[in-house]
């Protein structure tokens, strides 16, 4: 019996997609309506559907498809009853023989999911050490399956046969005369690895989606034909229904489909009524699907006679002319565009058909790209189109494009979705296994804490303070780089300045953050004790014990809380339940590649699907038609992009085995890129033309369309208007050429503050800033600004200061959780004893950094030598002078309503007189300095207590103890006057608003972290 032709419909690409065949399956489905429950259309994406329902609806209700001649359309005001339209793959499922009769499948295999079968897969290549290292298995793992899913949905008859069988038809593709060693390697390893896979899913009577596929296939067409037979039988008696034989099937973008699918759909033509649709011509299929066209060759690049509408229509053939000239490579330039020169056309100033509809942008960076999109959408929605469709392959744009238009409250459909592991939900897992890899390093921890799933909502405010607070006490200012035992006994150490700002809980802060940091450590237990081992364990191990692990620390339940964060919780679960399938062994690399692999690979696409922005793809768009399309990012490196490396056969191989290649890729994307510029009666082409001063490169399809244009029109496409937009528009923040002013006028500041800002403590370092520079102190004392603390592996040079003061403090006085001091008076006899006392107390406090490096331990040695020298000091000091307090805080009432404070780092006492001492590890100010009251520490101190008869600096570092500046006698008593006075003054007159300005000198500004508040270099050279 001969096979029916399958018969072809090609719609032209000028005219809309959807609306031609709708009125094609009207017209031909006339006698059915409005009933078209036995009309089936197969349409490759889900946007193409939305529209071919809402063309049939309309095309039916408002009675406009073309009737017989002299006919009115009956059916005008009707509801369509309609049959299916969705893909393949959709209606396979729907009609699969379960479905159709309520048989059970004729198979009971279990359906697997991606994560399930690279697991297996892995298990399997561990059982062939031989082809593969260990090293490489999640290399080449996602190749294989891809690999496997192209040879599962094949034709090829030979995929069961032996290895030479596979040798002499990869040589074939490879057009290779003889044997050729890779060749035969490369054949032997992938037919060991599909027969081995094979064997294994029949093993285990499971099935992977391609198998599914192919299997829905088989059942569908083998119930349909067997159901004819027998109908064809009990026809003869007069009874029997037939699910498939009145049913019409229209088949878009057949060439999209897989061999097996293709071979599927011929079939069927056999039985029932099927039709092929096309729009234009698609490029060469080089599947070899062994479905052939029966009235023309589908790719044939020529015009086919059933385009007949191409022809009747000479503006619509015009169009399309045109669009096959701009881009005919088999002619020159010169002869393409010499038919459209000024000479040749009447209309001289007006551009022909379709390029009046196109626009191009070429943006200066990928800011300015997003803004001009973000533009363009906005102005067609002031001008009330409500189908606007963003085509890109650039996601970075896409994301970006995102947050322009939500900022200015445009709702978007981003079809193309994202990948889980891309968002804030994948994110914190992410951090949580680094907590685990880098022993709670202190970034990663933060990251964890400070997510928005850590917590509850209502509880997140507290939290954040709480968090802020170990950030800046203990990590930034005790410079804990990560442990959690350190950041704990840090805590415990500094529980006197943690609490001091807990006045916003009941529980101390440091309590709740040792609560914290426990319920971290005990959430971590099981996984880091598995990390820790370092050994192999079952999947499901590893699986379980991480999701126990964000269970235990709260995280889990707070994913629901969010649509990302529910996918994210789905794929978990997904993964958790592969285990009643397969359980490898995986070390903790494995583990971390799977769950990667499974959120890399995974897609979250956030629903609004009543919005009239969409955000898609080449893929997504095709068939559509919209009121705007702005197709965004039209770089040449994602139109059409690059080939990607192929693990497994070369290009060409692929291409004759019938498998995607690149070459094929790109030729169907240019198919697509040419339908998409007759899709709507307003585009706009972007790319970015710049990136940090190089040049970018245009798609060389954009670049074509404008310099054939260019020359053959003397036209410019370029979007002026959107550029005079752009350069006048600022979307971010309201213009205001007033606040642009003060903005750029740089001058000298000088803010003054009202008397309730001043503030009624000056230690030493407060009065010291004032002196220096008013700015300084209006910037640090009065706005409380800091510098951002920077955490630092190495000890830094002021906690070496905090670490000396307090040896010297508990050497001669009793310091909690220290050893006892040094009682006995100093002297040449105990000098060594001494010398002992202060090394081991040196140890104890330096032993917290010295565990971490070598540095620590310099400075430590840096110590020892200045400790013998000091205790060299003390001996020669207390013959005269007795330690009368350590570390003394003392505070004095002036008359402006302010006090001055200070710590004593050591008062000494001689007859009532008192000795004040200030140790110095590093700089101190000259005796100049602090004779010219510039220096104000000394003086400073020195109005803290009465019967002062000096104070002294006392350096204390490499090796040397020596007083370095010294205030006594009459001028003290002088300086303490005046600098008291001069502090008095300048307090009154800032509470009478005088003005603080920033005037530091060099020496000042060298340590001045205001810097580029004051903006001095700024300022300083007009
Ligand atoms: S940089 Fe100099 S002028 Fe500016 S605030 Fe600091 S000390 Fe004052």
């Amino acid at each position: 019996m001969s096979t029916p032709p399958v018969e072809q419909l090609s719609i032209p690409t000028n005219e809309n997609f959807t609306d031609a065949l709708a009125n094609h399956i009207l017209l031909e489905q006339h006698n059915r309506l409005p009933d078209l429950t036995d009309v089936a259309i197969f349409l490759p994406n889900a946007q193409a559907v939305q529209q071919m329902r809402q063309s049939l609806h309309r095309s039916l209700s408002e009675g406009c498809y073309p009737q017989s001649s002299g006919e009115t359309s009956s059916y005008k005001g009707h509801a369509l009853l309609g049959g299916f339209t969705g893909s393949l793959e959709q209606w396979l499922n729907q009609h699969s023989i379960s479905s159709i009769n309520g048989l059970k499948n004729n198979t009971t295999r279990k359906l697997i999911n991606q994560s399930t079968r690279q697991l297996l897969l892995i298990e399997a290549l561990k059982r062939h050490p031989d082809l593969f290292s260990a090293e490489n298995h999640w290399q080449v793992c996602d190749s294989l399956l891809e690999l496997f899913d192209e040879l599962g949905l094949s034709q090829h008859q030979w995929l069961n046969e032996s290895t030479p069988i596979w040798i002499s038809h990869l040589q074939q593709a490879y057009q290779a005369n003889e044997e050729i060693a890779y060749l035969s390697q490369e054949a032997g390893m992938v037919r060991t690895l599909w027969h081995a896979w094979q064997q294994q899913l029949d093993a285990m009577q499971i099935e992977d989606k391609p198998s599914a596929l192919k299997q829905n296939l088989i059942n569908t067409l083998a119930h349909s034909i067997g159901h004819n037979i027998e109908e064809q039988t009990k026809n003869k008696t007069g009874s029997a229904t037939n699910t498939l034989n009145n049913t019409c099937f229209y088949i878009v973008g057949l060439d999209q489909l897989s061999p097996l699918e293709q071979a599927w759909c011929e079939q069927l033509s056999q039985h029932c009524h099927v039709k092929h649709i096309t729009q234009g011509s698609p490029p060469c299929s080089n599947r070899n699907s062994g479905y052939e066209a029966n009235d023309h060759e589908p790719n044939d690049p020529e015009p086919r006679d059933s385009d007949t509408s191409e022809k009747e229509n000479p503006s619509e053939n015009n169009e399309l002319q045109l669009l096959e000239d701009i881009y005919n490579q088999k002619k020159t330039f010169f002869e393409r565009t010499r038919d459209y020169s000024p000479a040749h056309v009447s209309d001289k100033n007006a551009l022909p058909c379709f390029l009046q509809k196109i626009k191009l942008y070429d943006a200066q960076s990928a800011e300015y790209e997003a803004r001009a999109v973000d533009l363009k959408i906005r102005m067609s929605l002031l001008a009330g189109k409500t189908d606007i469709a963003v085509v890109t392959e650039n996601r970075k744009l896409a994301r970006r494009l995102r947050a322009l238009l939500e900022r200015a409250q445009v709702s978007i459909q981003d079809t193309a979705g994202w990948a889980l592991a891309t968002t804030s939900a994948a994110a914190i897992l992410e951090r949580w296994l680094e907590c685990i890899e880098q022993n709670f390093a202190w970034q990663a921890l933060i990251d964890l804490l400070k997510s928005p799933f850590f917590c509850e909502e209502a509880s997140r405010a507290e939290h954040l303070k709480l968090v802020y607070r170990f950030e800046q006490d203990i990590i930034l200012h005790e410079n804990i780089a990560a442990d959690l035992a350190r950041y704990k006994n840090a805590i415990q150490h500094r529980q006197q300045r943690l609490n001091a700002g807990s006045a916003h809980s009941t529980a101390s802060t440091a309590e709740q953050l040792l609560k914290l940091l426990t319920r971290v450590e005990t959430a971590a237990h099981e996984l880091l004790e598995l990390f820790n081992n370092n050994q192999n364990r079952t999947s499901d191990i590893w699986i379980d014990s991480f999701i126990r692990s964000i269970k235990s620390l709260g995280i889990y339940p707070q994913l629901s809380s969010d649509i990302a964060g529910l996918r994210v919780q789905q794929e978990l679960e997904k993964l958790s339940t592969t285990h009643s399938i397969t359980r490898p062994e995986l070390n903790w690399q494995d583990f971390r590649t799977w769950l990667g692999n499974t959120l890399e690979r995974e897609q979250f696409k956030p629903h609004n699907q009543n919005a009239a922005v969409k955000i898609m793809n080449l893929q997504q768009a095709q068939y559509c038609q919209f009121d705007t399309l702005v197709i965004a990012g039209a770089n040449l490196q994602s139109l059409p992009g690059t080939s990607s490396q192929q693990t497994f056969f070369n290009q060409s191989v692929r291409q004759a085995l019938g498998f995607k290649n690149w070459p094929a890729k790109k030729a169907y994307c240019f198919y697509q890129f040419k339908q998409m510029l007759l899709s709507a009666d307003d585009i706009l082409i972007t790319w970015q033309a710049e990136e940090n001063g190089e040049w970018m490169q245009a798609s060389p399809w954009v670049s074509s369309l404008q310099d054939f244009t260019q020359f053959a029109f003397k036209h410019s496409l370029k979007d002026e208007q959107l550029g005079f937009l752009l350069k006048n528009t600022r979307p971010v923040t309201r213009h205001s050429t007033e606040l642009l002013q003060q903005i750029e006028t740089v001058s000298q500041p000088f803010p003054r503050i009202s008397e309730a800002q001043t503030p009624i403590e000056f230690s030493a370092s407060r009065h010291q800033r004032l002196i220096d520079c008013p700015y300084n102190f209006f910037a640090s004392d009065v706005l409380k600004l800091k510098a951002l603390e920077e955490i630092s592996l190495e000890l830094m040079k002021s906690e070496y200061g905090e670490k000396v003061h307090l040896i010297l403090q508990a050497f001669h006085q009793q310091c909690p959780g220290l050893p006892a001091p040094f009682k006995a008076p100093l002297c040449n006899e105990n000098r060594e004893q001494a010398l002992a006392h202060i090394k081991n107390l040196s140890q104890q406090i330096f032993k917290t950094q010295i565990e971490d490096s070598v540095e620590h331990l310099g400075w430590l040695n840096r110590w020892l030598d200045t400790a013998e020298a000091y205790i060299n000091w003390q001996i020669q000091r207390q013959h005269e002078w007795k330690i009368y307090r350590l570390e003394k805080t003392a505070e004095q009432p002036l008359s402006s309503g302010i006090q001055i404070t200070g710590r004593l780092d050591r008062v000494d006492m001689h007859n009532h007189q008192y000795s004040i001492i200030d140790y110095k590890t590093g700089n101190s100010a000259k005796q100049s300095e602090i004779d010219l009251a510039e220096n104000v520490q000394l003086s400073s101190y020195a109005s803290l207590m009465e019967d002062v008869c000096n104070v002294i600096y006392l350096k204390l570092d490499k090796g040397i103890v020596k007083q370095t500046g010294i205030l006594e006698g009459e001028d003290l008593n002088q300086l303490k006057t005046d600098v008291i006075e001069r502090l008095e003054t300048l307090v009154n007159e800032i509470k009478s608003s005088s003005a603080l300005p920033a005037w530091g000198d060099t020496h000042s500004c060298v340590y001045c972290d205001m810097g580029g508040l004051c903006r001095k270099q700024m300022w300083e050279v007009f």
